[in-house]
């Protein structure tokens, strides 16, 4: 079948929405979805700038949801017809997944990262016949088509636009998940924040809803800080001005705060983050930038990391509970959306790498 892709053909380069050809045949546990949106993650244009290995000519796009429109033979998950949103493909065998952490999957990588199936072949083509990369994360959801095996996909209700909710399969989940799965805090304590774009605002927006009653947001820009306001945010610390421990020690809260969430990678932040906890506080952190963290043994005492994948979330079990708190209304998520055409990725990237959207959507 034909299909309408944004294909990325060499690292660094713009998009270029066309057709392609997209296999006929599902393969037993797999599960074709017409998209209906699709978010942009940091990690699409990571690999768009050669930071991660994915070849080239590609389809990318890993937040997707849509509508399933064919079932493989053994697929008993999904029905024709249901709301689907695309999480990360996941074995579902290994000792991770079996003990319900399929982000830390053992075999994350080959299956999303492949490119193409676990058995090598590829379904996506040009119009020559060549090969096309995809299954991107198990989705390739820049796409009017997804291909995408059983285990990836989460049934959804139908009472919510199922274009809004391609997000909660990566960055969103990633951000609330950090909060309430990892660090887990209690109603009355304490969390800072530091980045507060879209896993950022998520993690805001969870711990308002845990209860937290002190929640410091860290970042450089006044309007991402004012949305953190608008989203529950008690205090705003302008890391332009001012070091956010100094800030937290001397005038908001003297011992530490309980939690941190690192949404930046940076190193010097990392330490401030940890600058700013208590003693035996914890930090969750979902990128390291370069190779290795460096850190003074004196702050951490008692302390611990955590490297957040994915907000260590299983999909099927956490997705439905944030559209739960979605249509409650206290993870109100929408706000951080703006949507764009399929034809228009290259802006939606631009205006994201900008900062003026902060969290992309493309309809398709
Ligand atoms: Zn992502
Ligand atoms: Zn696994």
């Amino acid at each position: 079948m034909e299909i309408k892709a944004a294909v990325l053909s060499g690292l660094k380069e713009e998009f270029k929405v066309r057709e392609v050809q997209l296999d006929n045949e599902l393969q037993s546990n797999e599960v074709l979805v017409k998209i209906a949106g699709s978010g942009i993650c940091h990690t699409d244009l990571a690999v768009r700038d050669g930071f991660l290995p994915f070849p080239t000519p590609s389809i990318l796009g890993h937040e997707g949801s849509g509508i399933v429109e064919k079932i493989g033979s053994a697929v008993s998950k999904v029905q024709i017809g249901d709301h689907v949103v695309m999480a990360p493909a996941s074995c579902g065998s290994c000792e991770p997944c079996r003990s319900g952490h399929p982000s830390y999957c053992v075999n994350f990588l080959p299956l999303n990262f492949g490119p193409g199936r676990v058995d090598g072949s590829c379904p996506y083509h040009d119009h020559t016949g060549q090969n096309v990369n995809g299954m991107f994360f198990g989705q390739s959801s820049f796409a009017t088509y997804s291909l995408v095996a059983e285990s990836g996909v989460v049934k959804v209700t139908k009472d919510v636009p199922i274009e809004l909710l391609g997000p909660l399969g990566c960055g969103i989940q990633t951000g609330a998940g950090s909060v309430l799965n990892i660090l887990k805090p209690n109603p009355g304590e304490s969390i800072i924040i530091f980045g507060v774009g879209s896993v950022g605002l998520s993690g805001i927006m969870a711990a308002k809803a845990a209860g937290c009653t002190t929640i410091i947001a860290v970042d450089l820009y006044e309007s991402r800080l004012e949305m953190a306001m608008e989203l529950g945010a008690t205090h705003i610390i302008n890391a332009k001005n001012e070091k956010a421990a100094d800030v937290v020690l001397k005038r908001i809260m003297p011992g530490g705060v309980h939690y941190a969430f690192d949404t930046t990678g940076i190193n010097s932040v990392i330490v401030d983050a940890l600058s700013s906890l208590r003693s035996l506080g914890k930090l969750a952190l979902v990128i390291v930038a370069g190779d290795k963290l460096d850190i003074d043994n004196m702050v951490l005492m008692g302390k611990s990391i955590h490297y957040s994948i994915e907000g260590d979330s299983v999909p099927d079990v956490f997705i439905p509970k944030l559209i739960n708190m979605y249509q409650a209304g206290i993870f109100p998520f929408d706000k951080l959306v703006k949507y764009y055409d399929l034809d228009e990725i290259n802006q939606a990237i631009h205006d994201a790498e900008k900062g003026t959207t902060i969290k992309a959507i493309l309809k398709m």
